[in-house]
């Protein structure tokens, strides 16, 4: 038996993206580390048993596979990868492909594809977005490896993925550990967007006092605007859901604290590290952090009280959204922009965009609109761009009376408060750094330049 491609790691992803490639009309042979999850996913996919080969040792899973070889390993970041090709590189040949599809961290893919090619294997790293539902379905994704391993899987890849109309939501972004990268910011983006979600529901259920059905019907209204998109559409669903053992709103029994498995603090120490602004992404991390900490705010409540309550149009809390998005897809989009000069990656920006508007989770009707400026002014931030300039002007106004009502109420927002500051900074010409240097000169003769010497570097003030 011959099969066209490999996949290793039947877990949620692997066993749906292993259902999506034979059912799109590539044999496919598949290994898993425990027996027992092989012989499960057989039962359950006999209906297309004719496309599939499952396999319960290695060698015989490489074997099963046409040469060159295209391997996909769908197993947990990290070590798991680490061993599952060190246990894969005395069965395969030089020519072959290994994928990684999991979330991997985008520097170990840079090492593993520089390690794997002093073996003559290419390796490409593939960031798939979309969860269960998109592997199966149509994922998003995000691809960086050689020129040949790309070669070596772009046709499965294109038939797989995502349509967005006719265009598959999948691309070669660079070598190495690009592909990784890029799905590392998506899911930074994503934290920053669910974050200003959650801050919006907050606001509605515990300022205005609406219930989940309301808040609901509300999402689900906003999702018929500029701000349709997957998320808004399943805030609605998720709030207007009924336990069906108690029959009270579902979300009101979920315990609020957030789980994170860390692609969204790799974002935040990558735009540190690289000195980008990503505040949006930074509070939605630390809002997730202070969720953990449910003992912290009883405390709280009881020492300081609860907040109190606001009245808000809704148009006001759906502008919130608007700005709040533009700007955290701004600074994400500027983060790319500069991990590509730093890497040498030259990311398709424009392209990035295209491949989010099906498949993931970040998938939304602006998207198209931003590929449309990014493509127009690729050095230009987003939020400058002249339609999202025009955005803004619209929905600033909405954002700030939303910050300010919530900050007045005592009603936290720290997410859609962090990218206001930001535009705020943005617009503000004369900043206010003057002081912090001389401040850092006057403690530690730091230096500073000044506004009448231009050029002159290492200035020193009249202090001590
Ligand atoms: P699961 O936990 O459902 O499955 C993990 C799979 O990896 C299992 O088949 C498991 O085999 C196998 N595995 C675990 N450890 C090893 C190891 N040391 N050696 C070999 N195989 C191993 O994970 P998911 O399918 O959810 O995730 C897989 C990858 O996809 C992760 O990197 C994840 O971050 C990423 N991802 C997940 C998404 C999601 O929505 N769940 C979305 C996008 C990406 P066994 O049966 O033996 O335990």
């Amino acid at each position: 038996e011959t099969a066209e491609i490999g996949l290793i790691g039947l877990g949620t992803m692997g066993a749906n993206l292993a259902l999506n490639i034979a059912e799109t009309g590539h044999k496919i042979a598949v290994w898993n580390r425990t027996r027992a999850r092989t012989e499960a996913f057989a039962r359950e996919a006999d209906d297309l048993a004719a496309m599939l080969v499952t396999t319960v040792d290695l060698s015989e899973f490489v074997a099963a596979i046409a040469r060159p070889r295209r391997i996909v390993l769908m197993v947990p970041a990290g070590k798991p990868v680490d061993d599952q090709i060190a246990a894969l590189l005395p069965l395969v040949d030089a020519g072959d492909v290994i994928v990684d599809a999991g979330n991997s961290d985008w520097q170990d893919t840079d090492r593993r594809a520089a390690a794997l090619a002093r073996e003559g294997i290419e390796f490409l790293g593939l960031g798939v977005s979309g969860g269960a539902e998109g592997a199966r379905n149509g994922p998003s994704m995000m691809a960086g490896g050689s020129d040949r391993a790309w070669a070596a899987l772009a046709p499965v890849l294109q038939v797989v993925a995502a349509r967005f109309e006719h265009d598959p939501c999948v691309a070669h972004l660079g070598p190495g550990g690009a592909g990784h990268y890029v799905k590392m910011v998506h899911n930074g983006i994503e934290y920053a967007d669910m974050q200003m979600i959650a801050e919006v529901y907050g606001l509605m259920r515990d300022g205005m006092g609406q219930g989940a059905a309301a808040i609901g019907d509300g999402f689900a209204r906003w999702n018929e605007g500029p701000l349709a998109s997957y998320l808004i559409e399943i805030t609605a669903e998720v709030a207007g859901s009924i336990d069906p053992d108690s029959g009270h709103p579902m979300l009101d029994l979920i315990v609020d604290r957030a789980g994170q498995k860390g692609t969204g603090r790799w974002t935040v120490i990558d735009a540190q590290m690289r000195a980008a602004p990503l505040p949006a992404v930074e509070a939605a991390v630390t809002a997730r952090v202070l969720s953990g900490e449910a003992e912290a705010r009883a405390e709280g409540a009881a020492i300081f009280g609860e907040a109190g309550a606001m009245e808000l149009p809704e148009r006001d809390l759906e502008s919130a959204l608007m700005a709040g998005k533009i700007l955290a897809y701004s600074q994400g989009f500027s983060l790319l922009a500069t991990a590509s000069a730093e890497q040498d990656w030259s990311l398709p920006l424009p392209r990035i965009a295209e491949i989010w508007r099906a498949g993931c989770i970040i998938r939304s009707a602006m998207l198209g609109d931003m590929a449309r400026a990014l493509a127009e002014a690729p050095d230009a931030r987003l939020a400058f761009a002249p339609d999202f300039a025009v955005a803004l002007e619209a929905h600033v106004p909405g954002l700030r009376r939303v910050v300010a009502a919530a900050t007045l109420a005592g009603l936290p927002v720290p997410a859609l408060a962090s990218s206001l500051g930001y535009f705020d900074t943005l617009r503000q010409a004369r900043g206010t750094a003057n002081l912090i240097q001389g401040l850092r000169d006057r403690f530690g003769a730091h230096g500073f330049e000044r506004t009448d010497r231009p050029g002159a570097r290492d200035l020193h003030g009249p202090w001590g």
